[in-house]
């Protein structure tokens, strides 16, 4: 993750103020998130889909609560956990690593597993921008083996099953909250190559899920969020879809609650999808006022979101942020979305190595990410900075080809993604990746 550094200090922004917001939402909640790290933790916050059209919510649950005669046996003998790619387009330094595990599947399950989550994975990447990006993506199934199928809660409280990950509907005594074991989800995350994202698909066909974010999650987790969906509902995949903008666009829930009026602090929002200015052309999305948006409205504000009903307001009438019977991000949200996929990934690699100087007649190739749809790569060569327009999207050249003769001089390989989907500069520069060798 070669911008990891960055990325990680936007997310602890952005978890920081989703906890002082949590803080004030969840009455008599237990501060599990805000717990020093190396404590365990006793309370985590989640989000939940109750679906049917309702909005999303946010509640604390207690952590450690196994279903009520959950027994706990170790692995079936040979069952050892295997990972293998599902879609692999780029080295994990320079990609989105995506983790995909199941659980309630047992060992003679586990090709209906990969086949759930390939479809969910199509569902989900059929969503913009994941769709043009799904080439800065590598995708990890993990066969997490249960010694019972389906999981705890499925169809009512009472039923509990022995599964791998401890996945459980009626967490908190909400039907169609999704728990997991977050630290067993760790340790089967851990069997990937890389994990930044993490999908937990549950062997059932009832409606669930839950949003776990980078703050909720045990101190040092290595990844960013996890989901958790089920498998054989063919609506859950819009909470993996919801939850990923979180985690990759650090985006806010533009919903809100009944009652809970005015928006409480006097402070911009991070988030790139919520203001508390009315004044349309003063907000951080005044370059997408007007555009007819995906989402069926035009660009403005409307007031409302953040969990609040008052004096904040958000782009579009309506988005995946806001409601899961919306299957789109508004143009600000994708905008937001490139801009984490870029943080994490890169799309310029070459074999060639930078750190060791090029020959005059070495062939230097390089590789772009196969993006589609939506983005617009540009490769451009530079020698010792200047533009050398003639080689403009050529993935292979060499020193001499370029007109180097003498030594020491610097090539540069430059992909600039031109995206319309981006209007912003400092995200557009996001975009940009650059490779130099050194000619001897
Ligand atoms: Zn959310």
């Amino acid at each position: 993750m070669p911008h990891r550094a960055r990325a990680a200090l936007r997310r602890t922004a952005a978890a920081g103020i989703a906890l002082a917001a949590a803080a004030a939402l969840v009455v008599g909640a237990h501060p599990g998130s805000a717990q020093a790290a190396g404590a365990p933790l006793r309370a985590q916050r989640v989000e939940y889909f109750p679906g049917s059209g309702a909005e999303p919510r946010r509640v604390t649950v207690p952590v450690d609560t196994p279903a009520p005669t959950a027994r706990r046996r170790p692995a079936p003998a040979g069952a050892t956990p295997a990972v293998r790619p599902l879609g692999r387009t780029g080295p994990v330094t320079g990609r989105l690593d995506l983790v995909v595990m199941g659980d309630g599947y047992t060992a003679d399950e586990q090709g209906r597993f990969a086949a759930d989550a390939e479809e969910k994975l199509d569902a989900i990447f059929g969503i913009e921008p994941y769709r043009s990006y799904r080439g800065l993506f590598n995708v990890w199934l993990v066969n997490a083996v249960s010694h019972e199928s389906g999981v705890s809660g499925d169809p009512t409280a009472d039923v509990a099953k022995d599964t791998a990950l401890g996945a459980r509907f009626f967490c908190d005594d909400l039907e169609r909250l999704l728990c997991v074991d977050t630290d067993k989800v760790a340790d089967y995350a851990a069997l990937a190559p890389d994990a930044d994202i993490v999908f937990v698909l549950a062997n059932s066909a009832k409606y669930g899920g839950a949003g776990y974010s980078a703050g909720d999650l045990p101190p040092g987790s290595p990844f960013h969020g996890v989901a958790t969906m089920s498998s054989g509902n063919d609506r859950s995949y819009l909470i993996g879809a919801h939850e990923l903008g979180h985690s990759i666009g650090h985006l806010a829930d533009e919903y809100q609650y009944a009652g809970y009026g005015a928006y409480p602090s006097a402070d911009e929002p991070a988030e790139a999808n919520l203001t508390l200015l009315r004044d349309p052309g003063a907000t951080k999305w005044y370059r997408w006022l007007g555009a007819q948006d995906p989402t069926g409205s035009v660009v403005g504000t409307y007031e409302g979101g953040g969990y609040y009903e008052t004096g904040i307001y958000r782009p579009t009438e309506t988005s995946i942020m806001r409601s899961l019977t919306s299957t789109e991000f508004n143009v600000v949200g994708r905008e937001a979305m490139i801009a984490g996929f870029y943080a994490d990934a890169d799309a310029l690699t070459s074999s060639v190595p930078t750190s060791r100087p090029v020959g005059k007649g070495r062939r230097i190739s390089v590789r772009l990410a196969p993006l589609t749809g939506l983005a617009d790569l540009e490769l451009t060569w530079y020698v010792d900075g200047r533009p050398v327009p003639w080689a403009t999207g050529d993935l292979s050249v060499t020193p001499h080809g370029l007109g180097v003769h003498g030594r020491g001089h610097e090539i540069t390989a430059t992909v600039t993604d031109r995206t319309t989907a981006v209007r912003d500069p400092a995200v557009r520069a996001l975009t940009s990746d650059s490779l130099t060798w050194t000619v001897r």
